[in-house]
């Protein structure tokens, strides 16, 4: 299937778990990438979703209605859902505004930034670390520091194998930093689903890079990202 771009951010087609859910991909053809679902609209997803979850729980033998501590679960696990481990499905990414880098040339890294998300695979959480970097270049933008989280943040909370999620979170970066010269973006998680099923190892994580422009051709630019990266590790 073809790939789809969404405000020429996301890179895979919506209503996949990696990408935007249907409903928010419908709105947006009718009005636009920055159309918001309401919050009617979001109630109405996690009162059907919940309905499908009691389902579920039903047919695992579960009788949930009965229970005290499972009456409400449908419930809060839709929610959680909506609200939290998959936010970044049923929101927009924040408008994110660049500027003029005013000269500035050198790397710009944002190490240690939390990432939680869950595996595509298993529904089980996947955590661990996120480090950043982009080099303006003399032409190029610079954007808020915090926005660096935001965008980890907007990818994250989503259904996603970790390899799609590093290239995710780098295409972004690259897009907003119009002008840059390389970008690095490189994810060390583990993955409960390798911890707590199929296999069962602990401890076990997960490295994923995904380097361009300066990054992939020059060693000492590459060397200074990892320098970097290894200076949180070795904390
Ligand atoms: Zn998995």
């Amino acid at each position: 299937m073809a790939k789809e771009f969404i405000d020429g951010i996301e890179c895979v087609p919506h209503g996949y778990a990696n990408g935007i859910s249907t409903h928010l991909a419908n709105k947006q053809q009718l009005d636009g990438p920055r159309a918001t679902l309401t919050e009617i609209e979001k109630q109405r997803i996690i009162k059907n979703a919940a309905y499908r979850f009691g389902q579920f729980l039903t047919e695992l033998g579960v009788r949930w209605e009965d229970d005290p501590n499972s009456s409400e679960t449908p419930m809060r696990v839709a929610k959680a859902y909506v609200n939290d481990l998959w936010a970044g499905r049923y929101e927009p990414m924040d408008e994110v505004t660049s500027f003029p880098s005013d000269g500035y040339d050198g790397i710009v890294f944002e190490g240690n930034i939390p990432v939680t998300s869950m595996c595509s695979h298993h529904h089980q959480t996947i955590q661990g670390k996120v480090h950043v970097a982009y080099v303006p270049g003399p032409e190029g933008n610079v954007i808020g520091l915090s926005k660096l989280n935001r965008i980890v943040e907007h990818f994250a909370r989503r259904g996603a194998i970790q390899e799609q999620l590093t290239v995710a979170i780098h295409n972004a970066i690259s897009k907003i930093t119009q002008g840059n010269i390389g970008v690095a973006v490189m994810i060390d998680a583990t993955h409960n689903c390798v911890s707590c099923r199929g296999v069962k190892h602990q401890g076990a994580s997960m490295k994923t890079a995904k380097l361009s422009g300066c990054f992939l051709e020059e060693d000492s630019a590459r060397a200074e990202f990892y320098n970097f990266v290894n200076g949180y590790n070795s904390k």
